[in-house]
């Protein structure tokens, strides 16, 4: 009898260990997929970007493309063309490096440096090396510096032809958010605030009427895969832009219609479908205003339905062109 016992208990023991070898090799198959990120394209790196890249150098101060240039566009990383900084969160801080005080959300992974003192930053899409984040310098009113080694970086004026970046503001913009998310050739979106002058609103300051900022939601996109028009079709048909100062159950003007363009092309897009939609009889309210400095918004409004789930009470697709 106990012998049956014991073989029972040894039976046990090896499907205990069978499930917990089958469970990490599931994990290890799953990390592994995740770091092979088979859709990113890498491009070939010469033996000076290399150097910094993948070794994790450093470019001498004062020596690099873009730690005096502070043109309007966005910084994508040298190695996977993923956008990393915005060229509105860029500052002088006369280290000799490029300075940003903020990355785009999610863009930009920190790790602690091997030196055991600095925390390294590194594209959160390949790994690309960029530089260290350093705080509590007092430099900016976010107190961060992401120090940046320009040869990690490629940057893209808002001017060029290549430009990917768009702001639109619709009324919510968690619903906004939700549109542009899923559209083919969008990289990456942020929900956030523009229109205003005060640095760093919170969404109280904003609802308060009083910062004439509006609920916006900036767009990277590829120019290979989708157009500034298409996009901006997208916005004239997922929100009611013949609304003033509202946006479905949501009231103030923070709620306005309004396109912030970052070039003169965006100008004459957006001036031109609103034209089409006032031929169709549509009084669009739309307000086509330069762009001013975006400020993401606080990180638990950053895709709220793809977190939290359901879909937008106050922004409905509706065909219009
Ligand atoms: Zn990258």
């Amino acid at each position: 009898m106990k012998s049956v016992f014991w073989l029972m208990g040894l039976l046990f023991l090896v499907i205990l260990c069978w499930g917990s070898i089958m469970l990490s090799y599931g994990k290890n198959d799953k990390s592994e997929k995740n770091d092979k990120k088979p859709d990113v394209k890498l491009k070939p790196l010469n033996a000076a970007e290399k150097a910094v890249i993948i070794d994790k150098g450093t470019e001498r101060p004062f020596s690099g493309k873009y730690w005096d240039t502070f043109t309007p566009g966005v910084y994508y990383c040298r190695q996977c063309n993923a956008p990393l900084y915005v060229s509105d969160d860029k500052f002088k801080s006369g280290c000799g490096w490029p300075s940003f005080d903020e990355a785009i959300p999610e863009m930009v992974k920190e790790q602690p440096d091997k030196d055991g003192v600095r925390t390294e930053i590194t594209c959160n899409r390949c790994g690309a090396h960029l530089g260290h984040v350093f705080r509590g310098e007092r430099l900016t009113i976010r107190n961060t510096r992401h120090c940046v080694n320009s040869i990690s970086m490629t940057f893209v004026p808002d001017s060029s032809e290549e430009a990917g970046r768009a702001i639109f503001a619709g009324g919510c913009f968690w619903g906004v958010q939700y549109y542009f998310e899923k559209e083919p050739g969008v990289i990456k979106t942020i929900a956030g605030y523009i229109g205003g002058d005060k640095p760093n609103p919170t969404y109280e300051e904003v609802c308060s009427h009083d910062t004439k900022y509006a609920e916006a939601v900036e767009v990277f996109f590829d120019p290979k895969q989708t157009s500034y028009e298409k996009l901006a079709r997208l916005f004239f048909e997922i929100h009611d832009p013949t609304q003033v100062n509202r946006q479905g159950p949501d009231y103030g003007d923070q709620y306005r219609s309004a396109i912030f363009y970052v070039n003169n092309e965006q100008q004459k897009t957006a001036e031109k479908l609103i034209g089409e939609l006032k031929e169709k009889g549509l009084d669009a309210a739309t307000e086509v205003k330069p762009a001013k400095r975006f400020w993401p918004a606080e990180k638990y409004h950053q895709d709220w339905y793809r977190k939290k789930g359901g879909k937008p009470y106050c922004h409905i697709y509706t065909k219009r062109f």
